[in-house]
């Protein structure tokens, strides 16, 4: 990969990249909506990646260029985008650039002297499927410019830099789990994550040894109404939270769920909210526990009952990803769920390989039989995170 790209590199900018860096896309195990409510996470990375080929420079300038610039659906920057540095301004930006730029400012925030790059980037990240693509280019271009400057940032503050980025500089509210997904998975793994510490533990996830597929079913319904939801949930959690008197709902433990959820009156859609986050993160411990233990089939109906509290308590799943999930369970799959922030992207499935086929076509069969956009269904191995490549 980082051959072609260079050559596109000094295709645009007439000299060769200091260097070419990758990170992947990522998908979540288990642990939902958590991340906000200082919870567990557990995802692990696509073999997918966002590659940059960048140079360093020293006169202000940041020049950017994307391959998939289109695939923003804003038009007008699919050429060499120029900025100044010092010009950089949260909340100006409408474009795919505020990523890879919100990524300089927040460096250059933070009291790191970034003075400049010249950037080429080219994705086989899913842009908008739940995967991760704004994680994958952001967390490309901290690492290129950690590197490029001899920051010497560990990778769990570089995710926290790229976190700022995406909330403050592009204005979307997230959490810090896919940043951290993007920089620090390693292959064969799947990450368990603290969100309030930030503390993380590297689980076996080598589903092939064990005669195991995981499956990505991307709907292809893409979030676009999610925004506005995920700062319903996410307030309503605080309310939650507050409610009961814990800085977060990760301090409400789940021995003690139903005297919280008593004490909750008729609060009935905190309740739900607060269900579900009490029960996912102790489904996330229970999925580690699972799979550090060697016995990874037991996950599936922990998977599949983590759908179905998002779906009926937290209220995030739609049509499409129902049918992904219920028609690959017919057809035999150990779990299915929806995984992401909700209201299309992806599910998965995970299945025993020889079912694979089978539950491929199953599921393509229920979308066309409900009218649905076919589906564009993936084997994901759990890789690598975010590393220099040249
Ligand atoms: P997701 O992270 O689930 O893919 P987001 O809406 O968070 O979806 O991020 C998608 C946005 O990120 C795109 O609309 C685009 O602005 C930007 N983006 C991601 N990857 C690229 C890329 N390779 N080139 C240009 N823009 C990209
Ligand atoms: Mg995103």
């Amino acid at each position: 990969m980082s051959a072609p790209i260079s050559e596109a590199f000094t295709a645009l900018y007439g000299r060769a990249p200091d260097g070419v860096w990758a990170a992947p896309g990522r998908v979540n195990l288990i642990g939902e909506h958590t991340d906000y409510n200082d919870g567990f996470v557990m995802p692990f990375a696509l073999p997918h990646t966002t590659v940059a080929a960048v140079s360093r420079r020293t006169d202000g300038l940041l020049r950017l260029h994307s391959a998939d610039a289109s695939a923003d659906g804003t038009a007008g920057t699919e050429g060499v985008v120029e900025l100044r540095v010092d010009a950089l301004a949260p909340g100006t930006d409408p474009h795919w650039t505020a990523y890879p730029a919100g990524v300089v400012w927040a460096l250059r925030e933070a009291g790191h002297p970034v003075t400049g790059a010249d950037l080429h980037l080219a994705s086989t990240v899913p842009v908008g499927a739940g995967l991760s693509s704004s994680a994958a280019l952001e967390v490309v271009v901290a690492l290129a410019l950690n590197d490029l400057y001899a920051l010497d940032l560990p990778r769990w503050k570089l995710a926290r830099l790229c976190q700022r980025a995406e909330n403050v500089y592009v204005g979307a509210p997230t959490g810090i789990m896919d940043q951290t997904a993007s920089a620090c998975c390693t292959a064969g793994h799947a990450l368990f994550l603290d969100t309030r510490d930030l503390s993380v533990r590297q689980i076996p996830f080598d589903l092939a040894a064990e005669g195991m597929r995981l499956l990505v079913v991307d709907t292809r319904v893409r979030h676009a109404h999610s925004d506005g939801e995920y700062g319903k949930r996410r307030a309503g959690c605080e309310k939650g939270a507050a409610l009961l008197g814990v800085d977060a709902l990760r301090d409400v433990p789940y021995d003690g769920l139903d005297t919280a959820l008593a004490g909750l009156g008729d609060e009935d859609e905190v309740r739900r909210l607060v269900r579900h986050i009490v029960t996912e993160n102790q489904r996330v411990e229970r999925v580690a526990a699972l799979l550090e233990a060697g016995r990874t089939r037991e996950i599936g109906p922990l998977l599949t009952e983590g759908h179905a509290s998002l779906r009926d308590d937290f209220r995030i799943s739609c049509p499409e990803l129902d049918t992904a999930v219920d028609s690959a369970l017919a057809a035999g799959a150990l779990g299915a769920r929806m995984t992401g922030g909700g209201f299309g992207g992806s599910a998965i499935v995970l299945a025993e390989t020889g079912d694979v086929e089978t539950i491929t076509k199953a599921v393509a069969a229920a979308f066309a039989a409900a009218g649905h956009t076919p589906p564009r269904t993936f084997e994901a191995v759990p890789s690598a995170g975010a590393a220099r490549l040249a």
